[in-house]
């Protein structure tokens, strides 16, 4: 299947383009329909040129959706849940991540490189969600849930920490 995404070509060349859909790739997985993307300052930043995005990513670092998917290891998130996603991208357990220094874990980014996020250059592989799909990595971690569509609203809480 295919999904239409924003996908990065180069310096001031960015296109809505058909890619494949994300897929439950490890049990830790899940995946959501973006609901809402934003278009962040940030994104300037290899949209000019000036930090280095490989060609073919998808661009989108602040994403909000609905489950649509978990893998076989999550439990704390089920399709249908609405979700709001943070940007880094966190395992939840090695020694950053431990003492809450979400931002900077050293197991996301595949470079060793200790930070991880969506389409977002030097962070890792990771699509974004300028799409109408996410795959998002460690889900029972990285997506503290806002509502819970399938039983109601509830109060928002967060489990990683931001600042
Ligand atoms: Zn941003
Ligand atoms: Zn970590």
């Amino acid at each position: 299947m295919t999904m239409k995404a924003v996908v990065y070509r180069g310096p001031f060349d960015v296109a809505t383009l058909d890619v494949d859909d994300p897929r439950i790739e490890k049990p830790t997985d899940a995946v959501i329909r973006v609901t809402t993307a934003n278009i962040c300052g940030s994104d300037l930043h290899p949209y000019e040129g000036r930090a280095p995005l490989d060609e073919g990513m998808v661009l989108g670092h602040e994403n909000m959706g609905v489950v649509a998917a978990v893998g076989d290891g999550v439990d704390r998130i089920a399709v249908g849940d609405r979700v709001s996603v943070p940007f880094n991208i966190a395992c939840g357990t090695c020694r950053n991540c431990n003492a809450g220094w979400t931002n900077a874990c050293l197991r996301a980014n595949p470079s060793g490189k200790p930070t991880a996020g969506y389409g977002y250059p030097q962070m890792g592989p990771y699509w974004g969600g300028q799409a109408e799909y996410l795959r998002v990595p460690w889900a029972d971690f990285n997506l503290p849930s806002s509502t819970r569509s399938r039983t109601g609203s509830r109060s928002p809480r967060s489990t990683t920490p931001r600042r």
